[in-house]
């Protein structure tokens, strides 16, 4: 018995050690910070006509529909030229493409040499649900400024990045810049359902044989009140997570509802859609999470590092704590979100097919025909058919690096303004144009230096969307920084 617990004691003394060792060792792994860049200054820039100049952009209704036939196509012609019209030199300095309603810029590089930079911002904006007008401070296509801020739809998602990418290439044109790199500038018109402008850009640029040093879009910010370390961090995509539905459909013989036989359609659809719930995809600590934490870890110190230290031995605690907030959940695995269910079109009859729609956001380490097998396997024994849903599944994006140059350069340019902030590679659950540039950059990033509290991200495609005006100037600073220093 002595000798039992004399064992166990000097086994928990080296576990202790290892664990100790570990901790005091730890540091993130494969994430550079921005040290080794030197950062050109800001071109100068007025903060408050850029206020205005958003505040314009927000009036024009460049609203993407779920139904493309109620979206008002001059509007985008509208936005287009006034984007002529109020950036003058940067149109004279770079040349213009169109494909469709997308645009893209080019601003020619003195070495040809050089790998271009692709930036991005598209034009089009989510509808404001009906109802939920009069709950808006402002009306949310009237670009008032007010409460230091810019008001309304798009502030943010996405023409808040549209508005200061044409600021700080107006300010760079003003001074004479002239890139060593080519600057493309992507502007998609339909990203907010399914950015098919971006794919055609995408192939528009591959024909060219662009090779990009990174592309650079939407989809990351700093958050103020950052989860495991209550500091802000700069959360940078390097993937985006896939999309997929499938369609579950149980066939029965109809008939009235006052004679149900045994078999009924949507009691066997009922049964699938718990036994395809039920089965989740385990969640794990990989990828651009992994990374997060082990960031986060070393800056948070205490238990946390710890416990990042040391995964091998406490792995399971990180991820149930993640588990506990469905936005860092669905980070850790695909998720699987029955959105729609259809059964008879009356009450009184019985369905010949009930069928449910299964929406799956797909983790990079995951894709589409897995999931379909591992979905057909689960609801085996029912008598039930399951098939891809109408749209194409797309598949998760590749993990860009977090130690590239083009990583480097952009946290440099984002810590330039803000100083002490760490900055981590972060998996995007959305979606975003950027996706279709995986085939001209190994390295794209999904990131704008505006800083939000997590509840205030809840505004974009929410209600009372807005744009600090410190927060558009901290953008506008970040990209004309990032592009005198990436492209100079
Ligand atoms: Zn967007």
């Amino acid at each position: 018995m002595k000798k039992w617990v004399l064992g166990l004691g000097a086994g928990l003394l080296a576990l202790g050690a290892v664990v100790g060792a570990r901790t005091a060792m730890f540091a993130p792994e494969a994430v550079a910070d921005g040290s080794k860049i030197k950062v050109a200054t800001a071109a100068p820039f007025d903060v408050n006509q850029a206020a205005e100049h958003l505040g314009a952009a927000v009036r024009f209704k460049t609203i993407s529909n779920q139904n493309a036939a109620d979206n008002e196509l001059a509007e985008w012609d509208k936005l287009q030229a006034w984007l002529a019209a109020t950036y003058p030199k940067t149109h004279a300095a770079m040349s213009q493409d169109k494909i469709g309603q997308t645009l893209v810029y080019s601003w020619p590089g003195s070495d040809t040499a050089a790998q271009p930079i692709i930036m991005m911002a598209h034009q089009d904006v989510v509808p404001v649900t009906p109802g939920t007008e009069k709950d808006w401070k402002h009306d949310p296509f009237a670009g008032t400024i007010a409460d230091g801020a810019v008001w309304g739809r798009g502030t943010i998602d996405d023409k808040g990045s549209l508005v200061a990418l044409f600021e700080a290439l107006e300010a760079l044109a003003i001074q004479g810049f002239k890139p060593k790199r080519t600057i493309y500038l992507v502007s998609g018109h339909d990203e907010e359902v399914g950015g098919t402008g971006a794919e055609a850009a995408s192939k528009w640029l591959a024909t060219r044989k662009v090779k990009a040093l990174f592309a650079l879009d939407e989809g990351g910010v700093i958050t103020s009140d950052t989860p495991m370390i209550n500091a802000p961090a700069m959360l940078i995509g390097v993937a985006e997570k896939g999309y997929m539905t499938l369609k579950v459909t149980a066939n029965a013989a109809g008939g009235h509802s006052s004679m149900p036989p045994k078999e009924i359609g949507t009691v066997n659809l009922a049964k699938a859609v718990v036994a395809i719930h039920q089965n989740q995809f385990a969640q794990e600590l990989r990828g651009p999470a992994a990374a997060m934490v082990e960031v986060f870890a070393a800056k948070a110190g205490g238990l946390t590092r710890l416990a990042v230290a040391n995964r091998w031995l406490l792995g399971g605690l990180i991820t149930s704590k993640m588990a506990d907030s469905p936005s860092s959940a669905a980070m850790l695995h695909t998720t699987i979100a029955p959105t729609m269910l259809q059964g008879s079109p009356k009450e009184n009859v019985l369905p010949q097919s009930a069928n449910a729609l299964i929406n799956y956001r797909i983790a990079p380490w995951d894709n589409s025909a897995l999931i379909l097998a591992k979905t057909r396997e689960v609801v085996k024994g029912l008598p039930v058919t399951v098939e891809f849903g109408e749209k194409a599944p797309r598949e998760p994006t590749p993990v860009s690096s977090s130690t590239s140059l083009g990583w480097q350069l952009i946290v440099a340019s984002a810590q330039a303004g803000h100083g002490g902030v760490i900055a981590s590679p972060y998996l995007v659950v959305g979606g975003t144009d950027s996706r279709s540039m995986a085939g001209v950059s190994d390295d794209v990033y999904r990131f704008a230096a505006i800083t939000l509290a997590t509840t205030e991200t809840r505004m974009i495609h929410g209600t009372n969307e807005h744009m600090t005006v410190k927060n558009l100037e901290s953008l506008i600073a970040f990209y004309a920084r990032l592009l005198a220093t990436a492209a100079g």
